[in-house]
């Protein structure tokens, strides 16, 4: 990316992948503000993991400080009255027989995207980043590769303004995420930065669908047995078996 990129808005929620997302921009980017939704989540927990993940942040890496800026969080209940799942109404998770978990919003990510772009706009923020990824289990069809670019390219035009959309995480699987977390906590400058993101992912970011904060794993806390907790700790295996530490 060339220097005219400078400022970016990060898609936060708290979890281990858009928190490797926001140290990618804080590494990145000049000026980097983070944006998370509250969409009546049965768990308020994701939203308590977000602002103890920026403090944290802000505590152990001092050269990401002045770059980090506002936070914002939307709220979008709306989704609430447009689709009942499994995270906004007190249903189990399952796997549907169309193949998507019925945590599936349909369209929700193109909502999310197009919230952040016009906030974005206001902010005068050039760059999008989101941790969607094509790796991933679920194959939300709006979080993939060729939805991400007709966005970029919607929502540039619908503003007659450049935005790029930045994903990070698109091509890589949840070992790998672990890995850039790891690289990136290095290139930070911090003493022994690379550990102490993986530690501080570990320990504050919140992956579990059924918002359990009692069970700690090495890979964090969790149930251990919903779809969401079982990526993230057969990730950090993988992570921890190509690791040469
Ligand atoms: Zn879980």
């Amino acid at each position: 990316m060339t220097a005219i990129h400078t400022r970016a808005l990060v898609l936060f929620s708290g979890g281990q992948d858009s928190t490797t997302c926001l140290a990618h921009a804080l590494q990145r980017f000049e000026h980097v503000e983070t944006l998370g939704f509250d969409y009546g989540q049965r768990h308020h927990i994701e939203l308590d993991a977000r602002l103890v993940v920026l403090q944290q942040l802000r505590e152990q890496f001092a050269p990401w400080r002045a770059r980090l800026g506002e936070d914002h969080l939307l709220d979008v209940a709306v989704l609430g009255q447009v689709s009942e799942t499994s995270l906004t109404r007190d249903m189990a998770f399952e796997m549907e027989s169309s193949g998507l978990p019925n945590t599936f919003v349909p369209g929700r990510n193109l909502l999310f995207l197009t919230l952040a772009a016009a906030l974005a706009y206001r902010r005068g923020l050039q760059v999008l980043v989101t941790g969607v990824c094509e790796t991933d289990f679920s194959g939300y069809p709006d979080c993939r590769d060729d939805t991400m670019k007709a966005m970029q390219i919607a929502l540039s035009l619908g503003m007659d303004r450049r935005l790029l959309i930045d994903t990070p995480l698109m091509w890589i699987d949840k070992a790998e995420t672990w890995a850039l977390a790891h690289t990136l906590g290095q290139k930070s400058g911090v003493a022994g930065g690379g550990q102490a993101l993986v530690d501080l992912i570990v320990e504050h970011t919140h992956t579990c669908y059924l918002g359990d904060r009692t069970h700690r794993h090495a890979w964090g806390y969790g149930c251990g047995s919903c779809p969401a907790c079982e990526l993230r700790a057969r990730g950090w295996a993988g992570f921890v078996a190509a690791s040469p530490v």
